[in-house]
């Protein structure tokens, strides 16, 4: 991860919100790569689920709602983490991700220690990594016979004391805590003007449900999909941009009729999924996991999750939920409004279900840089082999698709490769001219940035119009002519 987050910050994909001022925990910044290739995803997303469908519509809601939305949703009372404090040093954080190791052979306790982590088995690494040198090199000694014991701080079993991972000092016990950032509207800060910063899209879509339904002659089954930014005031927020403060979902909101909903749960999982895969993610990391009864959330019939295996551990990228009529039973509660939907054919009258295919942005986006980072060996301009860094984008997400570069600053070279730049603009295509230093090191620049194609104009192409184009990843180049290069990357980036 380290060489990734570096690979990042060096190359204008992600940097720390406010870095000059020492950053703030939790926001993220996407330099000139990474907005590319952020916005790619969203396009991706916006292509595959509205544009390209006839039975879903786009939305974009305010971020401050009225608060009632909050207290209809349940987010006001229920949007809580379980938190604990440590007595001594005070750090804070989340019951669910400290977890109590201890390692012991027989009778001898070798390490007995609090740990942070996201599940009990990488509390064992964290353990492990944070105790000192001779208990490491006893771990080491002891090996297979060591029998491990993982607990989470919050089901201790009696008798065992939860300790701070950070100080070994005293925990408190769990206590809830609200995740949604308030603010104030207008002039008073009272709590007449209380408000929040949404904490996810869904609820927006449901408060214009009926405005949707009554404008733009959708009928029964129909989606309406956003993508936003949400905000949630987490307790730890880690892995790089994986748990962040502030963030941006992708969301659809799928209605349908409560006899259809276990048919539509499966299409949208399966699909969902799937949409993953032809993103590029096509290695053994990404996972669809279906959700055991005792995980769903109480209005919840069915719930998946799509995974991938990060360099930190396995992880949601995006919950798919059939979350029945709740959302628009408790909004059409709290609103006194008429939330039913009429169905002329069939003379019925009912709330729909909802299928909720939740994702954000921020996560796919890390795992797409996670999946593409690769290491190789690519020949120099004298053959010799150097290893090099390559990020391997789909080009369809890459966030330069072509890269321009004349051979030398002369004999006309720059004038052919500047026209081939410009019809690429023209075409919008996202292009890089570039007629600084040593070919083989501009390659390697763009191997970094994931650039999918390269074209070098030589003293060949002064002689009969043709350029060269570089594939990124099998390094195989072809001759094409000049006025058929933007066609050809064309081609090669849906
Ligand atoms: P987690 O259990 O990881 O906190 P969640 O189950 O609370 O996530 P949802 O409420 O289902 O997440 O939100 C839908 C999607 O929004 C998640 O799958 C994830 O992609 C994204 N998301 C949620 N919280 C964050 C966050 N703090 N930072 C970045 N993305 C997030």
């Amino acid at each position: 991860m380290e060489k990734l987050v570096a690979l990042c910050k060096r190359r204008g994909f992600i940097f720390q919100s406010s870095e000059i001022y020492g950053g703030i925990g939790g926001f993220w910044d996407y330099g000139p790569l990474g907005v590319e290739l952020k916005r790619n995803v969203k396009n991706a997303w916006w292509t595959d689920i509205v544009r390209k469908r006839e039975d879903v519509v786009g939305l974009d809601c305010s971020i401050i709602m009225n608060p009632k939305v909050w207290e209809a949703s349940g987010h006001v009372v229920n949007f809580n983490d379980p938190l604990i404090d440590c007595k001594k040093c005070k750090a804070r954080f989340r019951a669910d991700k400290v977890f109590m190791v201890v390692a012991a052979d027989g009778e001898n306790v070798l390490l007995q220690t609090g740990a942070e982590a996201d599940d009990a088995e990488h509390a064992k690494e964290a353990a492990a990594a944070g105790a000192n040198s001779k208990t490491r090199r006893r771990l080491e000694k002891h090996g297979d016979k060591l029998a491990w014991t993982v607990h989470r701080v919050d089901e201790l079993p009696e008798g065992v004391t939860a300790h701070c991972p950070l100080c070994s000092g005293e925990l408190t016990d769990a206590r809830k805590f609200n995740m949604m950032f308030k603010t104030f509207v207008g002039a008073m800060e009272d709590s007449t003007a209380e408000a929040y910063l949404r904490p996810e899209t869904a609820q927006g879509i449901f408060a214009n449900y009926k405005n949707v339904l009554d404008t733009s002659r959708m009928k029964m089954p129909f989606g309406i999909a956003q993508i936003g930014k949400s905000f949630r005031n987490e307790i730890n927020p880690r892995n790089y941009t994986f748990r962040s403060r502030e963030f941006e979902q992708m969301e659809l909101e799928f209605f349908c009729h409560p006899d259809s909903a276990d048919e539509w749960y499966v299409y949208w999982r399966d699909a969902r999924f799937k949409w993953y895969t032809d993103l590029g993610l096509t290695s053994s990391r990404l996972h669809l996991r279906d959700h055991e009864g005792r995980e769903l959330a109480h209005y919840a019939k069915a719930c998946a999750d799509v995974e991938y295996d990060f360099p930190f551990g396995l992880a949601e990228l995006e919950g798919i939920a059939n979350r029945t009529n709740f959302d628009l039973t408790q909004h059409q509660e709290h609103s006194g409004k008429d939330l039913t939907y009429y169905d002329d054919q069939t003379k019925e009258r009912f709330i729909p279900y909802v299928i909720e295919p939740s994702g954000g942005v921020d996560r796919t986006t890390l795992a797409i840089l996670c999946e593409a980072y690769t290491e190789d060996e690519a020949p120099d301009e004298h053959g010799n082999p150097q290893q090099r860094v390559v990020m391997k984008f789909a080009p369809r997400l890459a966030p330069v698709k072509l890269a321009v570069f004349p051979l030398v600053k002369k004999e006309g070279m720059p004038e052919v490769a500047r026209k081939v730049y410009d019809d690429a603009q023209a075409a919008g295509m996202a292009v890089f001219y570039d007629e600084k230093g040593a070919v083989g090191r501009r390659y390697r620049r763009q191997d970094e940035a994931g650039t999918p194609f390269c074209v070098t104009i030589d003293g060949e192409t002064m002689e009969n119009q043709t350029v060269t184009v570089r594939d990124r990843d099998n390094l195989t180049q072809q001759r094409i002519a000049a006025d058929k290069v933007v066609q050809y990357v064309a081609e090669r980036i849906v």
